[in-house]
């Protein structure tokens, strides 16, 4: 896998300190913040604190324990939102956006928690 990691990212930024962001949960490899720009009542971006690119390059190469301590954490974000459809929330969508045709804007693995209105379809 022949991904290159930009350090100058704006989210290995977020991660050194560097620039101020609006913290949601932190754990020991993940970090969970308010996006800037929402685009719902509900836009949490979660981020492993390794430098991944990409879905792709998360899963195929970060530690299980990485991938755990992520997922759990979104999973602890959206149970603590109260939008998870188990516990009686309205529900809310995941995405990761990659590369060009996933428009995807910063270059460091992220994934989108959108929640508290109805998102519309996505798929046709
Ligand atoms: O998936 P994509 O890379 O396009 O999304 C990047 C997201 O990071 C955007 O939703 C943007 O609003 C957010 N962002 C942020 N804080 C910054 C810079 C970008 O929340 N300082």
């Amino acid at each position: 896998m022949a991904y290159a990691y930009d350090d100058q990212n704006i989210f290995a930024k977020i991660l050194r300190g560097e620039i101020p962001n609006d913290t949601v949960m932190e754990t020991e490899h993940t970090l969970a913040f308010n996006d800037i720009a929402p685009q719902a009542p509900v836009h949490v971006l979660v981020i492993p604190k390794g430098a991944y690119v990409t879905f792709d390059h998360f899963c195929a190469e970060a530690s299980e324990a990485e991938i755990v301590d992520f997922h759990r954490t979104v999973a602890r974000i959206c149970a603590e939102t109260g939008i998870c459809p188990g516990d009686g929330g309205d529900g809310f969508r995941v995405i990761s956006n990659a590369g060009v045709d996933g428009v995807q804007e910063v270059p460091h693995y992220h994934l989108h928690i959108l929640a508290g209105r109805p998102l519309g379809r996505m798929l046709a």
